[in-house]
Order: structure tokens, then sequence, then C-alpha cells
């Protein structure tokens, strides 16, 4: 009988990251002894300075290390229950994680709806199912549809970071890692973008695990979050709670974490 709940907490298990330590170039030691949860439908912040680890931690989930010329070194990543070593990223992103990269990376020729079409080949869909797709899209940012025909690299910074999670979007993902959105952009227009991500994990299910320097406002859309610091763990609580710490705060001052 003992065993029903950790059934239960292991059957809403979408990640698990156990202890992993990743390495750059064989020498750099980037991360060591990273461990997290995502819990299906689930907004998991990650959270720490610039350089903490957090882009690194995110890399190694999707697989997107090896293009860095890093690997994981030690410890375990369980995506819907299955080990995901030696998965290759575009594998990875078949069966469900998708990788919203840090500093908006759009298709800067391309116009918003040809970079959005470019999110949907990874599952070749049929020519109508595509325009649903893309229907979809636009109807969490109408702002995208509005500038459908602009050249993406015309487009604001805002527009941008919403087009880069659009055309993440457009590949129906269970598990979108999110690395700073909020970075360059005013504090209205980030909101915007956190509400809207808090809106579709809501109606459509989508979990998420943004990495952010930006505490406040994470801490406010995410229901659990995480602590970086030196490649590390430092802490880890319910966002509500973690918002009403003082060092937390004194954290997003500037300051260190934890003492
Ligand atoms: P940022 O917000 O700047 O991305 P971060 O918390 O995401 O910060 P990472 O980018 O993961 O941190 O960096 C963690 C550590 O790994 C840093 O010490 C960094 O110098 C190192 N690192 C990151 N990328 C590389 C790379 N391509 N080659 C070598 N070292 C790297």
């Amino acid at each position: 009988m003992s065993h029903a709940p950790q059934t239960v907490a292991q059957s809403r298990e979408l990640l698990a990251v156990d202890d992993i330590e990743v390495i750059y170039d064989g020498a750099i030691l980037a991360v060591a002894g990273v461990s997290l949860r995502v819990e299906q439908g689930g907004i998991v912040a990650l959270l720490g300075a610039n350089g903490a680890g957090k882009s690194t931690t995110l890399k190694a989930i999707s697989g997107l290390v090896q293009a860095d010329r890093a690997r994981i070194s030690r410890g375990h990543i369980r995506f819907q229950g299955q080990d995901t070593a030696g998965v290759a990223a575009n594998q990875l992103a078949r069966q469900g994680i998708v990788h919203v990269l840090e500093g908006r990376h759009v298709f800067s020729h391309l116009t918003i709806e040809e970079n959005l079409r470019t999110g949907g080949f990874l599952r070749r869909p049929s020519r109508k199912a595509l325009e649903d797709d893309l229907e979809r899209i636009y109807a969490w940012f109408p702002r995208l549809k509005t500038k459908r025909k602009t050249q993406a690299g015309l487009t604001s910074g805002g527009e941008q970071q919403m087009l880069a999670i659009g055309r993440a979007l457009m590949t129906k993902p269970s598990l979108v890692l999110l690395d700073e959105p909020s970075m360059g952009l005013a504090p209205i227009i980030v909101e915007e973008i956190f509400e809207i991500v808090a809106q579709l994990n809501k109606q459509e299910g989508t979990s998420f695990l943004v990495a952010e320097q930006n505490i406040n406002v994470a801490l406010r859309h995410a229901s659990y979050a995480y602590i970086m610091e030196n490649g590390q763990v430092v802490g880890e609580g319910v966002a509500e709670q973690l918002a009403a710490r003082d060092d937390i705060q004194h954290f997003y001052l500037g300051g260190s974490a934890v003492k």
C-alpha cells in the first residue's frame, strides 16, 4: 500500500534529470550534479545569473549539447519514462521536446509565416493540417498574424521572441524548453509573453521548463523553481514560497542565492 503515492507521482512525471554533469571540450565542467523534475502540465523555472549553467542544462535535455562539443559525462535524463542517452536532438524533438534557444533564433530573411512553416515540417503534416496549425499559432499570437508577410528580421524583438516560440509550438511539443524569453525585452512585452505561456499551459496542457535571470516574472508564472549557481542547483521550492523569501529577492538584486 505504501507504494501507491509513489506510483501516482511517477505517472505524472514528464521529465526527470538525475545528477547530471556536462563537460565542454572534454575539459570545462559547466554543470555538476544537477537534478530536477518537470511534471506533466507543469511550468518549472530554472533561475540563476549569467553563466550559472541554465542553458547548458537545457541543451543537455534537448540533446543539443553535442552540437556545442559538450557531453553528459554523468547522470541520467528520462523523458516520458525513457532514458534519453544517445538519442539525437531531432529524434527527441519528434518525441515532444522542443528547445527555444536563447537569443531569438529566427530566419531573418524569411517572413513570419515562412518561419512558422519551417517549424511544421518536422511532423510532415498535410497541407490542410499545416494551415490549421498556422491558424492555431496566430490565435495565440495575434501580433504574428498581423505581420505574417513581414520579414522576420524587420520585426521587433518581442515579435521575434513570439515567433521563436510560435515556431516551436508548430511541432506540437509536450515539453517546451524556453531559454531566457525575457532577454532584452521591455517589461510589458515580457509580461505578454509569460501570460501567453501560462494560457498555453492551462488550455493545451503544454509543459514548460523556463530558464530565466528575471526571477520575479518567472516566479509569478511558474509553479515550481530551481535556483542554479556555478553549475549546481543550490535551492528549489514552490514558486510562490520562493518569491516570498528575502534571500531570493536579494539574489534577484545581484547577490548570492543561498548563504
Ligand atoms: P547564460 O544566461 O549566459 O546563458 P547560463 O546560466 O545559461 O548563462 P551556461 O551558458 O550554461 O550558463 O554556462 C555555464 C558554464 O559553461 C559557463 O561557465 C560557461 O562559460 C560554460 N560554457 C557555456 N557554453 C560553452 C561552450 N560552448 N564552450 C565552453 N564553455 C561553455
